[in-house]
């Protein structure tokens, strides 16, 4: 083994640095053999056909592909003239999805950007012939290979190779002159955060220093797009650095998480914190809900809410995340006490109850002499209270007992359904038809 190389499964890819194509072609046949077709397809035509982007870049690093995308000299109206089920996705920017056996690829033509009039979009794109001109609009040197998936030829023209493979961790490095590339669109400041983070990497320093003269101008981008790039980096396998890295060129603020400014009481050191607790836990609401934490406890929900909505998230995300921050507003219950067990369950919901554990006993510093893995696992004493009944729609009786037994609707009902549940939450031995319509009456004969 030559020294200075990473030993692990992607020298089955990359050895001394040489890309083996054969191996990433044959990789490519196993997960879409599809796009075999598709560039043998494009060949008989006369047409260049290249895997592009970061399907390679995952593929080296043995990483699973979440798309494959192609770029072409063909034209979209080419494109579509070769293949027979195509849909128009992207057309004023040379994008055509192919089709094929269920499955969908999108293919490129290899353009260069026009200018960028608002950090946002190119004004214009120009379709060009070489593929050269094509790699060099891409952002970062890692996400810049592109392989022949018939021929073999591999291109990394910008040491993308050394970049993910010649440095103890992978580095995300801007092609051409950072600045320029962040100005043409801000969101490539985001996309280096959330790939250092997804990739345990680290970040050029001119880049980050380009990242940190033009971090305002990210908001200028749509904050859907902005929301698709948090929401990778907090989810990601280095959720320290890429937050951190925000936090450091200034753009945290930007959606109201917690920071240390000066007119805010919360200090660097409890932002810290937050920060390093994302890694001790894969729960993504968990790691959301951190962010908030160094807030006072009484301002968590709020803060969130207005972070939520300002990134227009769905509201499924936003009622989630405020509710479990109301939540961890209140201590956890005692574990030798199954009655204040079942009250928390109840009020926190099931769905939610291992997040908020494992929410408050990280913030506390509970558990922090174990193992991540368990320390905040859901203990077995709320474990066993879990198939107890917990809310209005689980009691033994409704509405229609009710009136049988006598107690008809009205504006008392709201009152005796509370005493039934808190009853039933006591000692879920309560929870019979009897003792509950005897409750119930003594509460409407009140
Ligand atoms: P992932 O699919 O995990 O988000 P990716 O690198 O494949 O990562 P995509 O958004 O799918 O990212 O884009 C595919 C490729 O297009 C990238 O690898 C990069 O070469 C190029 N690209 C995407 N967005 C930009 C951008 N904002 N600026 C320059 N090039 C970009
Ligand atoms: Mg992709």
């Amino acid at each position: 083994m030559p020294s200075g190389l990473p030993i692990n499964h992607h020298e089955l890819f990359v050895y001394t640095k040489k890309v083996n194509s054969n191996k990433l072609i044959a990789a490519i046949e196993d997960k879409a053999p599809q796009i075999i077709k598709i560039a043998h397809i494009l060949k008989d035509y006369g047409f260049l056909c290249y895997v592009v982007g970061g399907s390679i870049r995952d593929l080296l690093l043995g990483r699973p592909v979440s798309d494959f995308d192609l770029a072409s000299d063909a034209e979209p109206h080419e494109v579509q003239a070769l293949f027979r089920r195509t849909i128009a996705t992207g057309i004023e920017h040379g994008t055509i999805t192919i089709r094929m056996q269920g499955r969908s690829f999108e293919i490129t033509t290899f353009r260069t950007d026009g200018d960028y009039a608002d950090a946002r979009h190119p004004e214009s794109v120009a379709f060009v012939r070489n593929i050269d001109e094509d790699l060099a609009r891409r952002d970062f040197t890692i996400n810049a290979f592109a392989l022949d998936p018939i021929s073999g030829e591999f291109l990394d023209l910008f040491g993308g190779i050394s970049d993910l493979f010649g440095h103890e961790k992978p580095i995300i490095r801007a092609i051409g002159k950072p600045e320029e590339r962040f100005a043409e669109d801000a969101l490539r400041i985001m996309r280096a955060a959330r790939f250092a983070a997804q990739l345990g990497g680290s970040i050029e320093a001119e880049t980050l220093e380009a990242m940190h003269s033009l971090a305002s101008s990210v908001s200028r981008v749509s904050v859907e797009r902005i929301f698709v790039e948090l929401s990778k980096l907090i989810a990601s396998k280095d959720p320290i650095y890429g937050m951190q890295c925000l936090y450091d060129i200034g753009l945290a603020s930007l959606w109201g998480f917690a920071t240390a400014t000066e007119a805010s009481q919360i200090s660097p050191e409890t932002i810290q914190r937050a920060i390093e607790l994302l890694a001790k836990t894969d729960d993504v609401r968990v790691r959301w809900a951190l962010m908030f934490m160094p807030f006072d406890s009484s301002e968590r929900a709020t803060a969130a809410l207005a972070c939520a909505k300002q990134l227009k998230t769905s509201k499924a995300f936003r009622v989630e995340l405020v509710h479990i921050l109301s939540c961890a507003e209140q201590s956890l219950p005692a574990l030798s006490d199954p009655s204040a067990i079942r009250h928390w369950l109840a009020q926190v919901g099931r769905a939610h109850a291992k997040s908020l554990w494992a929410l408050q006993c990280l913030w506390s510093d509970a558990h922090v002499e174990k193992a991540a893995e368990e320390a905040y696992e859901l203990p077995a004493e709320i474990h066993a209270e879990l198939d107890a009944p917990l809310s209005i729609a689980e009691l033994a009786i409704g509405g229609a007992e009710l009136k049988a037994a006598a107690i008809p609707a009205g504006p008392h009902m709201k009152a005796i359904f509370a005493e039934m549940l808190e009853a039933v939450l006591t000692d879920p031995m309560h929870n019979k038809p009897e003792e509950l319509i005897a409750l119930a009456k003594a509460c409407y004969n009140r």
